[in-house]
């Protein structure tokens, strides 16, 4: 039988190793709609050879050079932020939520409404809007089924109907890049030296994220919507090995742990073959040739970052998507050689700490704290500017 499948964020890291995935196993997925934002090569490449029904692309000024190049294809040429939301909502059996950002909000959301299995990667989403995304799958009987290779180990040993039974969830950190620096050592780390992960390939933002810490961060707000658990039942710690990708405690003290080669094929493979399991090209783990895992505890004087999501997910309300907001301009401006390394968690804590805006009871409400999160983020780090 083959299952209908939509990738948002097609171009992008998580997105390609989906159709990596695919490609495999070509008899098995029919390609509903592929999207992207502004890679109109990429995306015309992807749909020449995938040959989705639609291919979309989110930056307007593409779209003749778009309709163009698939023309006589076949595949429907598609523009603007509307129509990435629409294909999010074009009712394939199971879809990939891979655009980086609060920008992947709506899309996820009338994926979710649609009624499908949504294969989450993107976190920022979560994080903004946790409550009513989990609130949305319910009601339309959607299935929320954790990319992140953290949740998704997780997702693997968490027994969902005795959520009672268990005592902790632990994520694993790789550390990052600068996981042994002084804080000293990181004040003139470059964009460069930042996006270069030691164990993951991913797209620029997250690995900055992984190099602050705030992407373990965002992570602990991910769990605590995705699974059952109390905010202090989450807990972090070091594994530069990224061999372990999470744990969970049970109250008898059995630890259960997913283990596997740092490929996010492996994560990805699981949400899509789901329930069922699927074969991947991915590295086999062999624990001898390893030799030894090791663990330490995060050290929030150096990292920050991870401390501030931590008081956001503590105090709940509009704090989450406050610190996501300040948290994407501030990786933006450092992106773009704006801002200095260690001012990421500087303005995204100054940000937390200049109001407090009630909780959002809608997406609309959620994308008007992101907004004004977003412009009070740019003007504090106009004052940071090197
Ligand atoms: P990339 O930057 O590699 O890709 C992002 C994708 O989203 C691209 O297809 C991009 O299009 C598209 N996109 C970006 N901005 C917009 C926008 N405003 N509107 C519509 N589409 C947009 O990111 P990753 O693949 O690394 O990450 C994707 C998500 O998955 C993130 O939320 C990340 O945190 C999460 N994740 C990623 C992991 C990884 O290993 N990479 C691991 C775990 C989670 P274009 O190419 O045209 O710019
Ligand atoms: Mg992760």
């Amino acid at each position: 039988m083959t299952r209908s499948v939509t990738i948002l964020g097609a171009t992008g890291s998580v997105g390609r190793s989906t159709l990596d995935l695919i490609e495999r196993n070509r008899d098995r997925f029919e390609i509903v709609a592929l999207t992207a934002r502004k890679d109109i090569d990429g995306l015309v490449e992807l749909a020449r050879r995938f040959r989705p029904r639609t291919a979309v692309i989110g930056d307007e000024t593409h779209h003749a050079r778009l309709r163009e190049a698939l023309e006589g294809t076949g595949v429907d040429a598609r523009v603007g932020e509307q129509a990435i939301a629409d294909a999010a909502a074009a009712g394939a059996d199971w879809t990939m939520a891979a655009i980086v950002g609060t920008a992947g909000l709506k899309p996820v959301m009338r994926a979710l409404e649609a009624g499908g299995t949504v294969a989450l990667a993107n976190k920022e989403s979560l994080v903004s809007a946790g409550d009513l995304m989990t609130t949305a799958a319910a009601a339309n009987g959607a299935t929320l089924l954790p990319v992140d290779s953290e949740h998704n180990a997780v997702f693997q040993c968490f027994d969902a109907a005795r959520p009672g039974s268990i005592r902790r969830v632990i994520l694993t950190a790789s550390g990052g890049p600068f996981r042994c620096r002084s804080r000293e050592e990181m004040r003139a780390v470059t964009p460069a030296e930042a996006v270069a992960h030691p164990n993951w390939s991913m797209g620029a933002k997250i690995s900055i994220d992984s190099a602050t810490l705030m992407n373990k961060g965002l992570e602990l707000i991910e769990a605590y919507h995705l699974f059952p658990v109390e905010a202090d039942a989450l807990e972090v710690v070091i594994h530069p090995q990224s061999v372990i990708h999470s744990l969970v405690e049970y109250v008898d003290g059995s630890v259960l742990a997913q283990l596997g080669a740092p490929d996010m094929r492996i994560p990805i493979a699981h949400t899509l073959a789901w329930p069922e399991r699927m074969e991947t090209p991915c590295a086999r783990l062999d624990l001898v040739r390893i030799g030894k895992l090791d663990f330490e505890e995060p050290d929030l004087d150096r990292f920050p970052a991870l401390g501030l999501a931590m008081q956001a997910l503590v105090a709940g309300g509009a704090k989450p998507a406050i610190l996501n907001a300040a948290n994407e301009i501030a990786v933006a401006s450092f992106l773009e050689s704006r801002l200095a390394f260690l001012d990421i968690a500087s303005v995204v804590g100054e940000v937390l700490s200049r109001y407090a805006p009630g909780g959002p009871s809608s997406i609309d409400e959620v994308l008007e704290i992101d907004r004004e999160a977003r412009d009070v983020a740019a003007e504090v780090t106009g004052k940071f500017r090197i």
